[in-house]
């Protein structure tokens, strides 16, 4: 069991296969000529089973993979492979580029829902925002992924004056798609020239949608992060992630281990545990997770908070970049 000094149970932890990507999304990647780690600092597969497997006789029982853009790792297959024997629920955040050539890698796999990433539904501020064409890819990627029957939800960074005025197109879409679209509020973190007045909140989000549609609130899960919503008369859904007014930090149950083997206790934590060098090492690396989560803050990593976030200035923020922690 991991537990932390405020009594949270830690039973889900995220695994970034990599900081690499084939898309450049300007509120994740701090420069499109970043450095990727090198392959020979990125844990191994076998690494990565091996610590998975640490995990879950800590008594984890879910495990995302991320990154970076998890399917473009050259042994995803393989991972995947052998995290679905593990009795955890697999999951998986992607952009969605690759599932046409993962497709049979996925359908043999223990994942049955996977959170793919697409924040407009125009190809041309696709392009804008990823600075790559594979507006078409990501949308057939996520039919394929329906018509296999996953459960699919499509993550959406709102951003003002950027893509809030297509928070309605989205919600039209689950009419007679079965996708669940959730809005996340735009995070700050190292390199991704945030500020606080692009940030849509919860409030504005659940007003834009209320002019135009009646919706119910879905009955939520204490470890939840998302705060879901239905349309009567939609196959869809839709929910909204509000780290930044609205924080989730009282019940959260999230350990991450960036792809370079370091454990964040929360995305915002300003330290990191290298279990990477102590596993290669041959040590025990279990008393370092439990000081890890044991050291945890008791809400967005000590760094900030709801009631200040519009007056900070995004490079206040002590932590490397998204896509170097994973998502
Ligand atoms: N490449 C995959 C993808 O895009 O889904 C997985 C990694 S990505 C870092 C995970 C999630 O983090 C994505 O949904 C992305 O939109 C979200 N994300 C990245 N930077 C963010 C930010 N600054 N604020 C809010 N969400 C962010
Ligand atoms: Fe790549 Fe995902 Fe970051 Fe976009 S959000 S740059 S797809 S890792």
């Amino acid at each position: 069991m991991i537990q932390d000094q405020f009594g949270r149970l830690h039973n889900y932890l995220r695994i970034s296969l990599t900081d690499n990507c084939n898309l450049r999304c300007f509120y994740c990647m701090p420069e499109e000529d970043y450095d990727f780690t090198p392959t020979s600092r990125l844990m191994q597969t076998n690494e990565i089973v091996a610590l998975a497997r640490t995990f879950v006789d800590l008594g984890v029982t879910k495990i995302r993979l991320t990154g970076g853009e998890p399917l473009v790792r050259k042994d995803a297959a393989a991972i995947i492979a052998q995290l679905s024997e593990l009795p955890v629920q697999l999951t998986m955040t992607t952009n969605g580029t690759r599932i046409k050539a993962l497709l049979p890698v996925l359908k043999d796999s223990s994942i049955r829902s996977l959170n793919v990433s697409l924040d407009t539904l125009q190809a041309e501020k696709f392009f804008f925002m990823t600075h790559r064409d594979q507006f078409h890819g990501v949308m057939e990627g996520i039919q394929l992924l329906l018509d296999h029957h996953f459960h699919v939800k499509v993550n959406v960074v709102v951003i003002h004056d950027l893509n809030d005025n297509e928070i309605n197109d989205f919600i039209a879409w689950t009419k007679d798609t079965p996708v669940h679209v959730r809005f996340i509020e735009f995070m700050p973190f190292s390199g991704n020239r945030w500020s606080s007045n692009q940030v849509v909140g919860y409030r504005d989000i659940l007003e834009i949608i209320g002019q135009k549609y009646a919706f119910e609130a879905l009955p939520g899960l204490k470890n939840d992060t998302a705060k879901a919503f239905h349309i009567p008369g939609h196959q869809g859904s839709f929910a909204i992630i509000s780290t930044m007014t609205a924080p989730f930090c009282e019940g959260c149950n999230r350990i991450r281990l960036t792809a370079d083997g370091k454990l964040k206790n929360c995305l915002f934590s300003k330290g990191e545990m290298d279990l990477l060098t102590p596993l290669r090492n041959g040590m025990d690396i279990i008393p370092l997770i439990h000081q890890n989560i044991a050291e945890k803050a008791e809400r967005l990593g000590g760094q900030f908070t709801p009631e200040d976030f519009e007056k900070m200035v995004g490079s206040a923020i002590e932590n490397r970049s998204m896509i170097t922690i994973g998502g």
